[in-house]
């Protein structure tokens, strides 16, 4: 997990190091993990933008805003963008 605060991507980090955070949670007693009782009512109301999403001003698709694309002066989604590449290659340096 500090390899990944690092910035490291996932596919960089040895497989039994990931195995090591995944076993926290799978070996962890149930009652760490879980809450478990009754169902009560909830008045929660979502915030208006838990995202920040915006419409795709050519499709009209809901983009969360760190995906948007600039198009001329449209801001729009990516496959609107003309990507034509996998999503990976977008934040490839
Ligand atoms: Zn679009």
């Amino acid at each position: 997990m500090k390899k990944r605060a690092q910035g490291i991507p996932p596919d960089q980090i040895p497989e039994e190091e990931a195995w090591e955070a995944v076993k926290i949670v799978l070996e962890a007693p149930e009652e760490e993990i879980f809450i478990i009782g009754e169902l009560e009512d909830s008045t929660f109301e979502p915030p208006e933008e838990v995202l920040g999403a915006q419409p795709c001003e050519i499709c009209g698709e809901w983009v969360s805003i760190p995906y948007l694309r600039v198009l001329g002066n449209k801001k729009v989604c990516i496959d609107c963008a003309g990507y034509e590449e996998g999503f990976e290659k977008i934040f490839e340096k």
